[in-house]
């Protein structure tokens, strides 16, 4: 048995990594352009965990995750680490194309598919397993990481992503059976590495199991164990912390507790930790106790907090002060937003404010409460003038929405709706559109630099994103959609844009947090009562409107996508939260409506994405979601067509939820999942409209006709035509003008053949 290493005291689980200006992203993007080669992006990444390292270190953690960084995805760098790339990419040569190939396919290759990340709004890609997948240890990544770190002086913990979580997140292709299953030729290869790690000296190695809080391996507790007791009965390994986070524990906590490894992790802001008294063997674990939130941005009530650790210390050999989960959900500084007002700056603490707290708390444990009385007392004041800020109490929007609950937020009946609609619009069989945005062009760049350089006003920029919707209308008529959008020039992103018009929200300047891969967003932060002081849409939309004889979409982001997007208060539970965004979205609609605009989208990307871990909760949840939509979208008439878009996930455990949402029309991701969504659809009884999306808009990679046609066909197989809509699987803006203009022309072609067969 290797020596135990010894106890770390203060960490956090993992740490943002696209560089506190998005250094990260703009090399990515520059490698991908061309623009510099391989050995500029390598020293941009070095230089981006190198002072990543030593400002944890200077903050005080002696214990400081390495391998946290990636080029892309965590997941996809564990494919990478295990040798379970899709064999489609062995022909290319060089391993970080390889690996780009990976995440973003190429003219010849698909990409692997993504998909949400637990309940976060970071994607991850989804690795393949094939019945002919082996596994192979390719360690390089993380042991140039660990030198590095160690070159710098750095106490490095080389990070994983688990065996049991990456089998779990796998797909099984080419009718290979449940990846779960190759679990033992997996551990195999972890056990390789735990070897080699042992071999380069490393004390402590944190392996991330956050699967165990889901109900996604029927089998958690008992694989937990079995895994754990094999990787911790190995004759020569680095200590184990197995990381867990997004929620409770249950049975796997005594599974694991039973197990040789060193620490555990517990997640103690999604869970209660209820039950870590009732497991005596973690009387000789470490216990990392995650009590500072890692992916919301509250400050940490340090009182409670330290009355949590100081509990905890009595049941477990020692105690480490943690993150509740790794920082890359959260903005890196407070420090950069210079428009906070006073109050608002003391409740919050981003990613290198929350390492200070998790600091201030292992002292605390340390040397007792009156060591950082002064942290307790500002930590004290910042929960009282939260508590009695006259923001969150809005009782004139509490009013309203329990009158339009207590009247029922619901519409007429489907038939008589699409009778209206169909009587009112005249669409052709499988009508085409687009999902809303169209490409960021450098104009609409521009003028965003320019509006905030002070070099335009107001008006000049309003002007500018006119122009930029008469070019969408334009090229949408050329190519003859049916159904036309406005493209989303002025909005920055599909939620801020409409935070940054209702109150109670508060949009950051530099709060930006990774997506997936090189995509940043900045999600705006959530602190009070939500309410609409004047229309946010209807200027824009009626102005293209007015542009064409085919009907324009209005486009609005629904009150799921809203939340799950946003850092969420606290404070109450987010069912009363997503009502508040709901009115707002409603009344909005109901502007669009008298405005003369005839199809509404509400888009509902994230609903999946909110879905609680853990069975139990799952119906609650999506009761009060769709609620939420039903209240945003039963303001209108009849004959008011809605649509919503639905992405990014396997829409398995939310295909009823959807049906009930009653949208008119439902846009589904379905390019990289092969129409299986619309079979699903079908058994649950769904008998409106849908638009499968018929390519993939993540890729730059342009259908040809035959293929989005064979698609058609393929759906026409679920839908009758006179449901089937016809479109991309999500919106446009990431893409160039050249590829979208191609793909659409393509789109349009299929459509017509389809339809002429
Ligand atoms: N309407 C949005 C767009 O087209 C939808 C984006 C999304 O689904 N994520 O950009
Ligand atoms: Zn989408």
């Amino acid at each position: 048995m290797s020596t135990t290493a010894r106890p770390f005291t203060a960490t956090i689980l993992g740490s943002p990594r696209i560089g506190p200006n998005r250094e990260l992203k703009r090399a990515v993007e520059k490698y991908w352009a061309g623009r510099i080669g391989r050995d500029e992006l390598e020293a941009v990444a070095a230089t981006l965990r190198r002072d990543t390292w030593s400002s944890l270190v200077a903050a005080g953690l002696d214990s400081v995750p390495v391998n946290t960084f990636s080029y892309y995805d965590q997941v996809l760098d564990t494919a990478v680490l295990v040798g379970a790339l899709p064999s489609r990419v062995d022909g290319i040569a060089d391993d970080l194309d390889r690996y780009f190939a990976a995440a973003r396919g190429n003219d010849e290759i698909p990409p692997l598919e993504m998909t949400k990340w637990f309940d976060t709004n970071y994607h991850y890609i989804v690795p393949e397993i094939a019945p002919d997948t082996t596994f192979a240890l390719n360690p390089a990544k993380v042991l140039g990481e660990l030198e590095e770190a160690r070159a710098q002086g750095i106490p490095a913990r080389p990070v994983i992503v688990g065996p049991l979580t990456f089998l779990a997140l796998s797909k099984a292709v080419e009718g290979a059976d449940a990846p779960i299953g190759q679990l033992d030729d997996l551990v195999a290869v972890y056990a390789e590495l735990l070897d080699v790690l042992a071999e380069k000296g490393v004390g402590w190695l944190q392996i991330d199991e956050p699967v165990l809080v889901t109900d996604i391996l029927d089998n958690a507790a008992e694989l937990a164990e079995r895994t754990y007791t094999r990787l911790g009965g190995l004759a020569r390994r680095p200590s184990i912390f197995v990381a867990t986070y997004f929620g409770e524990l249950d049975d796997a906590l005594p599974a694991l507790a039973r197990t040789p490894v060193e620490a555990i992790g517990v997640d103690l802001v999604a869970g209660t930790g209820a039950a870590l008294a009732a497991v005596p063997e973690l009387a000789d674990k470490l216990l990392v106790a995650g009590v500072v939130d890692g992916r919301n941005i509250w400050r940490t009530d340090l009182e409670d907090a330290l009355g949590t650790l100081s509990t905890l210390l009595a049941g477990a050999r020692s105690v480490a002060v943690s993150t509740s989960c790794s920082t890359l959900h959260v903005p890196y500084t407070l420090d950069t937003e210079d428009d906070l007002d006073a109050a608002l700056r003391c409740w919050l603490a981003f990613g290198f404010e929350k390492v200070t707290e998790v600091v201030a708390l292992a002292r605390g444990l340390e040397d007792g409460g009156e060591a950082i009385s002064a942290e307790i007392g500002a930590s004290n004041a910042a929960i009282e003038s939260r508590k009695s800020d006259p923001r969150l109490n809005n009782n004139q929007i509490r009013n309203r929405i329990s009158a339009i609950a207590a009247s029922g937020a619901n519409r007429g009946p489907a038939d008589r709706r699409r009778a209206a609609q169909q009587d009112r619009l005249k669409l052709p069989a499988l009508p085409t559109t687009t999902i809303g945005s169209y490409p960021q062009t450098s104009a609409i760049r521009i003028a965003r630099a320019d509006l905030r350089a002070g070099k335009i006003d107001v008006a000049e920029y309003e002007r500018r994103m006119k122009a930029e919707i008469a070019d969408v209308i334009k090229l949408q008529e050329q190519l003859g959609l049916d159904v036309l959008v406005h493209g989303e020039p002025e909005r920055n992103d599909m939620v801020q844009y409409f935070a940054e018009q209702l109150d109670g929200f508060f949009a950051t300047q530099n709060g930006w947090v990774q997506s997936y891969g090189s995509r940043c967003v900045r999600p705006p932060i959530l602190y009070g009562d939500v309410a609409r002081p004047k229309p946010m849409t209807v200027e824009w939309i009626t102005y293209a409107q007015s542009l064409t004889d085919k009907p324009v979409k209005g486009m609005l982001t629904g009150p799921v996508t809203i939340l799950a997007w946003s850092f969420v208060r606290d404070d109450q539970p987010l069912a009363d939260t997503a009502a508040q965004v709901a009115l707002a979205i409603r009344d909005e609609t109901v502007d669009l409506q008298s405005a003369g605009i005839a199809i509404i989208q509400v888009d509902e990307p994230a609903l999946r994405e909110l879905l609680p871990l853990r069975s139990k909760d799952k119906e609650a949840y999506l009761n009060w979601a769709v609620d939420a939509f039903r209240l945003s979208t039963s303001g209108v008439d009849d004959s008011t067509q809605i649509h919503t878009h639905l992405c990014y996930s396997e829409f398995g455990e939310v295909i009823g939820a959807i049906a009930d949402l009653d949208a008119d029309v439902t846009s589904i991701e379905a390019a990289r999942s092969h129409m299986e969504v619309l079979g699903d659809l079908n058994a649950v009884g769904f008998s409106n409209s849908v638009g499968p999306g018929v390519y993939d808009i993540h890729s730059p990679r342009i259908p040809g006709v035959e293929e989005i046609a064979m698609s058609l066909r393929e759906a026409l197989r679920a839908v009758p035509a006179e449901r089937l809509w016809v479109n991309p699987d999500c919106g446009l803006k990431t893409r160039t003008t050249a590829e979208v203009t191609e793909s659409l022309k393509h789109l349009v072609a299929a459509a017509a053949e389809v339809r002429g067969a």
